[in-house]
């Protein structure tokens, strides 16, 4: 089978994200780009991730032709394959319908406030918020690359949230930092008074956290 251990791989992020209820049932989707071949293995449009099988990953060339698979790709992959071709460091996106990243997607407001130190280091500012588009539409896969541009995550307006970096285990680490750094903004903002980080502090966290955090790779 072409590709059969990253389909694999897509199949695990896939169970992760189910399992922390980052999306409803079958929402969501997720894939990887093969850095040799450029192909890229995404999920299946509405299948339960439970049920999944290495065969049911579609394997999908940049601009959306399947090459492998017998299964119909996710209705997102124009929006996978449109990062893709934009974002050369990209080779991993999650695309998640996470509760509080939606609620914020919910909101008519320009971006989600940058609050926590987490936030800050992923986006470097507040959280960008692509208009409303309909789900599986070339506009939804337009208005939503613009949005990321070169940022690592952005919300889909009424929708969800989306993430890409240089790998898929690292999209899924953004789903969660963003999906959490949501949820205390949602507290925080019950709570009283809320210290939003300037976009000045939150751009040097950014960099502090890509040259500082964690172990020298
Ligand atoms: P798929 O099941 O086709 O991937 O669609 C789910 C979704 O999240 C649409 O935006
Ligand atoms: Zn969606």
């Amino acid at each position: 089978m072409l590709l059969e251990e990253e389909r694999k791989h897509v199949i695990e992020i896939a169970l992760q994200i189910s399992d922390m209820k980052l999306v409803p049932l079958t929402y969501g989707n997720y894939s990887l780009r093969d850095p040799e071949s450029g192909l890229v293995c995404v999920t299946p449009s509405g299948m339960p991730y439970h049920t999944l099988h290495p065969s049911d990953i579609v394997v999908v060339d940049i601009d959306g032709s399947v090459v492998d698979g017998e299964r119909r790709p996710s209705i997102e992959t124009p929006l996978h394959t449109g990062i893709y071709r934009r974002r050369d460091d990209v080779l991993g996106i999650v695309h998640t319908h996470s509760t509080f990243c939606t609620a914020w997607a919910c909101r008519d407001i320009d971006g989600m406030p940058c609050t926590t130190s987490e936030m800050a280091g992923l986006v470097g500012g507040k959280v960008k918020i692509a208009d409303f588009c309909l789900p599986g539409s070339q506009e939804l896969a337009d208005a939503t690359a613009e949005a990321i541009g070169n940022d690592k995550a952005c919300l889909m307006g009424n929708h969800g949230a989306i993430c890409a970096d240089v790998s898929i285990d690292d999209a899924l680490k953004d789903a969660i930092i963003l999906e959490e750094g949501a949820k205390v903004s949602f507290y925080a903002f019950q709570m009283g008074d809320v210290n939003i980080l300037a976009d000045q502090i939150a751009k040097l966290m950014q960099q502090d956290t890509t040259e500082h955090y964690g172990q020298v790779k």
